[in-house]
C-alpha cells in the first residue's frame, strides 16, 4: 500500500450533500414510540407541539435512503467540516500492532464535539417554521455549547437546563454557553414543576439527564413559539450525524481501506449511530460485514446489564415511551465524569441493531482504564480526547493489542466524538490516584428496572 497519511482530508465539494438514513436500509423497524395518554403507537401530530414538525417527518421516515441537506446547513458545515480521518500511527508504534487503527475526529470544532452536526440542522429548522426560541437539557455541556453556537447563527434564543453536578463542574461551560447568548439554569430548578418536585424529594441531588429533559420539554410545551431539542438518541439526531459515517467511508476509499472493525462510545448512540451508518448499511445489504463494537461505561451499563423495553425518555415520565434498551428512567448512574455517557437509555435504532445483532458487541468499561487510554492516546496522538470519546479509545487499543497477540493485521475505526479540555477536573484525579471505578449491583438495577411502565398488551421485553 501507498503511503498513508496521518491526516486524511477530503475538500469541501466532498462533504455530503445529503444524510443516510440508515432505517431506509433495515428491513425490520423498531417498534413505534407510544404515548403514554393513550397507550397508543404516537401519531405524528403527538410529536408536533414537542419538536419542529421537519424533524419529526425525519423521526418518522423509514422510506428515503438519503435526505438532502439544505443549502444553509451545507454553508455551516462549511466552517467546520470536513473532518479528518486519522490513521493513529504513533499510538500504534507504542502498542506495537500490526493493526492499522483511524479515528474520525469530531472535535476540530469549537462547541468540542460531534453534536453541532445536529444542533446546526435542528436550529435551522426550528427557524423555518418561524419559531423563536429552543429549550434543551444539557448533561456534560456539550450539547448546550453546540446548540447554543447553532442558536447565535441563526438568531434563536435559547434556554439550557444543565445537569447541576456538571453545572458545579465545570463552570467554563456555563462561561461558553453565556458567551454564544444562551441562559443555562442547573437542574433540578425552581423554574418548572419537575424540578420543583425532584428538589422536594432530594434537595442535594446532582440532576441528571432524565431530570433535566423533563424540566425542558416542560418549558417548551408551555409556549407556542418554542421548541425542544434533544442532542442525542432520536432517529432524526441519527441521521444528522451519518454526516460522520459517510466522510469516514470516502475519505477510508480513497486510501484503498475499509474498516474490520468500527467502534464507538455510546451514551445516547449518537456519535456511534452517525459513524457506523453506512458501514452498518453495507451489513444489512450483505456487501461488507464489519464487526461493530459499542462503549459504555461500567457505571451506566445501558446496554450490557440493561433490558430491551419500553421506557419514558426522561425522568418526569412525559416523553413518549420508547423501545430500546434501558437501565429504568428512575436509574440515578453514579457522577463519572463522562457527563454524556450518564443516560438510562439508548437509541432505539441502535438498540434494534443490537438486539438483531448486527451491532455485534456491547462493552462496558471503567472509568480508570478510559482515563489510562486516553492518556496514552493524548501522549502519542497530541489530542486531548474528551472522557466520553476515550471509551472508544480504550476498545480500540484492547483490540489492537489482541492484533499484536494474534498477528492479524486489521483495520480499526473508531470515533473520536470529542475533545477534553473541559474535563481536566477528571484528568487531574485520575493523576492523583483520586478517581474510582464504580458499578452498580444486580439489586440496584432490579430496583429501577421495576418500575418499568407497564403497557397493557405488550409483553415486558419489546
Ligand atoms: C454527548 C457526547 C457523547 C455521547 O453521546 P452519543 O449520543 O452517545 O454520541 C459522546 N462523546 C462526546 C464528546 C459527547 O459530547
Amino acid at each position: 500500500m501507498n503511503h498513508v497519511p496521518y491526516r486524511i482530508y477530503l475538500n469541501e465539494q466532498e462533504i455530503p450533500r445529503q444524510w443516510y438514513n440508515l432505517r431506509a436500509d433495515m428491513k425490520e423497524h423498531h417498534a413505534p414510540y407510544i404515548n403514554p395518554a393513550t397507550m397508543k403507537p404516537a401519531e405524528l401530530e403527538d410529536l408536533l407541539p414537542v419538536f419542529s414538525r421537519e424533524v419529526c417527518l425525519q423521526e418518522m421516515d423509514t422510506e428515503h435512503r438519503f435526505i438532502d441537506i439544505p443549502e444553509e446547513i451545507m454553508e455551516y458545515y462549511k466552517m467546520y467540516r470536513p473532518s479528518p480521518l486519522c490513521r493513529a500511527y504513533n499510538l500504534e508504534k507504542e502498542l506495537n500492532t500490526p493493526a492499522r487503527i483511524y479515528y474520525k475526529f469530531e472535535g476540530n470544532n469549537t462547541s468540542g464535539s460531534h453534536k453541532l452536526n445536529t444542533a446546526v440542522a435542528q436550529a435551522y429548522y426550528a427557524k423555518q417554521q418561524g419559531m423563536k426560541r429552543l429549550t434543551t437539557e444539557t448533561g456534560a455541556g456539550q450539547w448546550g455549547t453546540a446548540l447554543a453556537m447553532a442558536c447565535a447563527h441563526f438568531d434563536l434564543e435559547l434556554t439550557v437546563y444543565m445537569v447541576k453536578i456538571s453545572y458545579e463542574q465545570k463552570p467554563y461551560r456555563k462561561a461558553v454557553i453565556e458567551t454564544f447568548g444562551a441562559d443555562i439554569i442547573p437542574s433540578p430548578s425552581t423554574t418548572t414543576e419537575i424540578g420543583r418536585k425532584m428538589l422536594a424529594d432530594d434537595p442535594n441531588g446532582g440532576g441528571s439527564l432524565g431530570t433535566a429533559i423533563s424540566e425542558a420539554i416542560e418549558l417548551s410545551v408551555k409556549s407556542e413559539d418554542c421548541r425542544y431539542t434533544l442532542g442525542s438518541v432520536l432517529n432524526h439526531v441519527l441521521l444528522h450525524q451519518s454526516v460522520i459515517g459517510l466522510e469516514s467511508k470516502l475519505a477510508m476509499e480513497k486510501i484503498g481501506e475499509y474498516p474490520d472493525i468500527v467502534i464507538g462510545c455510546a451514551g445516547g448512540g449518537s456519535n456511534m449511530g452517525g459513524l457506523m451508518s453506512v458501514f452498518m448499511g453495507d451489513k444489512l445489504n450483505g456487501t461488507r460485514n464489519p464487526y461493530f463494537i459499542a462503549v459504555e461505561p461500567a457505571s451506566c451499563p445501558t446496554l450490557t446489564r440493561g433490558r430491551y423495553a419500553y421506557d419514558f425518555c426522561d425522568t418526569g415520565r412525559i416523553t413518549p415511551l420508547a423501545p430500546m434498551y434501558t437501565l429504568g428512567c428512575d436509574f440515578r448512574p453514579s457522577a463519572i465524569h463522562a457527563g454524556g455517557l450518564r443516560y438510562h437509555g439508548m437509541s432505539p435504532t441502535l438498540s434494534k441493531l443490537y438486539h438483531d445483532g448486527y451491532l455485534n458487541e456491547a462493552r462496558a468499561v471503567g472509568q480508570k482504564s478510559v482515563f489510562e487510554a486516553a492518556t496514552l492516546f493524548s501522549r502519542c496522538e497530541t489530542i486531548l480526547p474528551a472522557p466520553e470519546s476515550s471509551h472508544a479509545i480504550r476498545a480500540a487499543i484492547d483490540e489492537a493489542i489482541k492484533c499484536r497477540e494474534t498477528g492479524e493485521a486489521k483495520t480499526i475505526l473508531f470515533g473520536l466524538s470529542g475533545t477534553g479540555y473541559f474535563d481536566m477536573s477528571a484528568y487531574m484525579q485520575y493523576q492523583n490516584d483520586e478517581m474510582v471505578d464504580y458499578t452498580p449491583t444486580d439489586e440496584e438495577l432490579a430496583r429501577s428496572l421495576a418500575a418499568l411502565p407497564v403497557i397493557p398488551g405488550v409483553q415486558e421485553t419489546v
